[in-house]
């Protein structure tokens, strides 16, 4: 496995695949890694020839420097993790390779990063586009693979390709989950025992929802159920629930007519979690 701090370094090792005709999957991440993200990786694996993972904390995505600061970091470990899934290339740029000084260019998909989760984190998803397409530019990979549990964020990605013609194939990897259904994050080691217990309540509640839906409720009954799950935990704080249609992200209400993305988050003490699914109709 090769790994690469510059821009130059690693293009140097792409262009030399591209040469034998492979084909190039990219998974980016913010490293502390988990099974989700080898998941993802497994699944560029099988779209591709060579696979290249970046490990970048990206600085714009982030509205507090508190939260950027306690973002949790382990190279060492990561390194072995992607070693063993058999990547063959890591990307691991500090900020200023990324964000040369003088740096001023922002990408924007101008509704999708303004709705729903992006009111709760204003400028996240300018910060998650703009750092996507410079690792796009540098990469320049044939298939990137985005989990589902960010699942606006993989609709912004959708649309950005789309909208700015890139020739890349995005692909949505499944939710990875602890033994008692909470999503993998890498916050979630930031979480205290009595908060970490707590945080079983996101996917309680999807779970109860997928319940109404199976037994045709409405969106309206999806929702209230969602809301008195989370509020019979106190140790949560329900701070977004949106009930959207899949692709467009538009709100839906009534019957199920299309398959309804169900997005909440939640905080825990000062950690903002979030989890997702899709309800087929
Ligand atoms: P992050 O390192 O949090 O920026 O995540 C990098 C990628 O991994 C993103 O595409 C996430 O959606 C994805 N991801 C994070 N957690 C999970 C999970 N539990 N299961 C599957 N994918 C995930």
């Amino acid at each position: 496995m090769e790994i690469f701090r510059t821009i130059n370094g690693l293009r140097g090792c792409v262009q030399a695949w591209r040469q034998t005709g492979a084909k190039v999957g990219f998974v980016p991440t913010m490293g502390f890694l988990h099974d989700g993200h080898l998941s993802l990786v497994r699944r560029a694996q099988s779209h591709a020839d060579r696979c290249v993972v970046s490990i970048f904390v990206n600085p714009t995505q982030f509205g507090q420097a508190a939260d950027l600061d306690a973002y949790p970091r382990n190279e060492a470990r990561d390194l072995d993790m992607l070693e063993a899934q058999g990547v063959d290339a890591v990307f691991i740029p500090e900020v200023n390779e990324i964000y040369a000084p003088g740096d001023e260019t922002i990408v924007e998909t101008t509704r999708l990063a303004n709705i729903l989760h992006g009111q709760v984190r204003p400028g996240h998803y300018r910060g998650v586009a703009s750092v996507v397409t410079r690792l796009f530019n540098i990469v320049q990979p044939d298939v990137a693979v985005f989990g589902e549990k960010d699942y606006q964020q993989l609709q912004v990605i959708r649309r950005m390709v789309r909208d700015l013609h890139m020739p890349i194939e995005i692909i949505g990897g499944p939710t990875v989950r602890e033994a008692d259904g909470l999503a993998m994050s890498s916050r979630n080691v930031r979480l205290t025992d009595a908060d970490r217990a707590a945080a079983v309540v996101l996917s309680r509640a999807l779970d109860a929802a997928e319940a109404v839906a199976t037994t045709g409720g409405t969106v309206e009954s999806i929702r209230a159920v969602i809301q008195d799950t989370i509020d019979a935990e106190p140790r949560a704080t329900l701070t977004g629930l949106d009930t959207v249609h899949h692709s467009d992200l538009t709100e839906m209400s009534g019957s199920l007519g299309a398959p309804l993305a169900v997005m909440i988050s939640a905080q825990f003490s000062d950690i903002l979690l979030i989890d997702q699914r899709v309800i087929q109709p």
